[in-house]
């Protein structure tokens, strides 16, 4: 018996699936949809849309900032937990896959919480920040390519006000960061960003091992 986290196997994986994520029509739909995409590995897992829409409502958050949205699940299952007047404004560079987003945000009626920003995300996060918006977000869910981590990390962490939350995305990365003959760059950058975060005064930190692991830094 041990207390370790460890990958599911797919009985106990179906069995979390039924009893512990209540997956709403649209995100199932979009989940279908998104699995005949040779991209359809960068689609979160159910069991990781319902914690971050559990971590919406626990935080209270109003202003949500999304780096790498890809085909809308992460979004949509987040705006979903906003309040009536929540915002959350969303940065990809692919209009294909944000077309689709842009179907699911209307088929779950939240597309009037959402504000697409097509374009390389470290440009658009300098502009929030060149527009006074330091501050203003209560969460930021950063997903995207691993090579800018740490740079959206930064920029996240003058975003988000302090208590609020930055959740980072593919931490774990299938095992490879916790085996050092893996070195190529993506690797060596979630890496390098973990143990720098590991150590960073600026936030608390709990690692979860849910999916490919989520991190999540609360800034202090
Ligand atoms: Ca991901």
């Amino acid at each position: 018996m041990s207390n370790r986290s460890i990958g599911l196997d797919e009985t106990v994986h179906a069995y979390l699936l039924e009893v512990g994520v209540r997956e709403p029509k649209v995100l199932r739909q979009l989940r279908e949809e998104t699995a005949e995409l040779p991209n359809a590995g960068m689609q979160i897992a159910p069991e990781e849309g319902a914690a971050l829409a559990m971590l919406v409502r626990l935080v209270g958050a109003r202003r949500i900032l999304e780096v790498g949205t890809f085909t809308g699940y992460s979004s949509t299952a987040m705006a979903l937990a906003l309040p009536a007047d929540g915002h959350i404004v969303c940065c990809d560079v692919s209009k294909e896959w944000t077309d689709m987003a842009a179907d699911a945000w209307a088929a779950a009626g939240v597309d009037d919480k959402v504000e697409l920003r097509l374009g390389p995300a470290l440009d658009t996060l300098d502009d929030l920040l060149a527009a006074d918006q330091a501050g203003t977000f209560d969460m930021a869910f950063i997903d995207a390519d691993k090579g800018n981590y740490e740079g959206y990390y930064e920029r996240a962490l003058r975003l988000v006000r302090r208590g609020g939350l930055i959740a980072i995305d593919n931490v774990l990365w299938s095992g490879r960061v916790a085996d050092p003959a893996v070195r190529d760059e993506s690797t060596e950058a979630i890496r390098d960003l973990n143990a720098m975060i590991a150590a960073d005064e600026r936030v608390d930190v709990a690692m979860l091992p849910v999916a490919d692991g989520l991190t999540l830094a609360r800034i202090r």
